[in-house]
């Protein structure tokens, strides 16, 4: 076979190769992904769990402080009963409401506290729920990567035996240029030729669309043997059946 069909058929099974690999590579992606979800939401369960824990602190300290007030009111009124007189009378009864005053603001700053504890419970529970849903999703792209990692185990080590075939009969120089060429455009490594204008003699790469010199169309034409290169993504060039076919003289 010449060079140029050699070439095509190391082409179609690199080519198979690699979308077999990237099938993997992606459901590796994708379970990476989700690790980094994981680990953001373990972060939001923290955060939502140290904000719990200082407003129940929170909620704590002014119970403390309701508690102490009501244990010296209990005792003020106690000394009320005993005042002996009207002025001393009337400056407990100042202290009882100013303690009272001072007991209201307490109750009013739990209340807030307690709407706040009351709206991290709820985010809690939204938490937990994307957690189990996103260990789901997990173990699901866990399994599908084992799968396909036992799936290609298969079909790979068959498409590498099959590309080793191609590549054996390519000259060690091209197989080198080849495999480099295919490394940089993930396998795209040639490029067929595309006939604009057959009568004005326009031919274009149909990989990058540089126009190509009628030169490098005859040297394909005239040498199946020959390596020819676009000018510009450097991909090597063929001519699929139909263009020779179009190309090839009529009589
Ligand atoms: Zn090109």
């Amino acid at each position: 076979m010449p060079l140029i069909d050699n070439l095509l058929t190391l082409y179609k099974v690199d080519r198979q190769v690699r979308s077999l690999q990237s099938r993997v590579e992606s459901a590796q992606l994708y379970l990476k992904v989700q690790t980094k979800l994981m680990t953001a939401i373990a972060v939001e369960l923290s955060e939502n769990e140290l904000r719990l824990k200082q407003h129940k602190s929170n909620i704590a300290v002014a119970e403390t402080e309701t508690g102490s007030i009501d244990a010296r009111v209990e005792r003020l009124r106690e000394d009320l009963n005993k005042a002996v007189n009207d002025k001393e009378y009337k400056a407990l009864l100042a202290e009882v409401n100013t303690l009272k005053d001072q007991r209201k603001s307490f109750e009013d700053e739990m209340l807030i506290e307690m709407a706040s504890v009351e709206t991290l419970d709820t985010t809690l529970v939204e938490i937990t729920a994307k957690i189990d849903e996103r260990k789901k999703i997990t173990k699901v792209a866990e399994k599908e990567l084992d799968v396909r990692q036992d799936e290609i185990a298969e079909q790979l080590a068959e498409l590498e035996k099959e590309r080793a075939t191609a590549a054996s009969v390519i000259p060690a120089d091209i197989l080198e240029d080849f495999d480099e060429i295919a490394d940089d455009y993930e396998g795209e490594s040639m490029a067929s030729i595309e006939i604009i204008d057959k009568k004005r003699k326009e031919y274009s790469c149909n990989s990058c669309s540089l126009h190509l010199p009628l030169e490098s169309i005859v040297q394909l034409m005239a040498n199946d043997d020959t390596i020819v290169k676009c000018g510009q993504c450097d991909r090597i060039l063929f001519l699929g059946q139909a263009s020779k076919e179009a190309l090839a003289p009529s009589e």
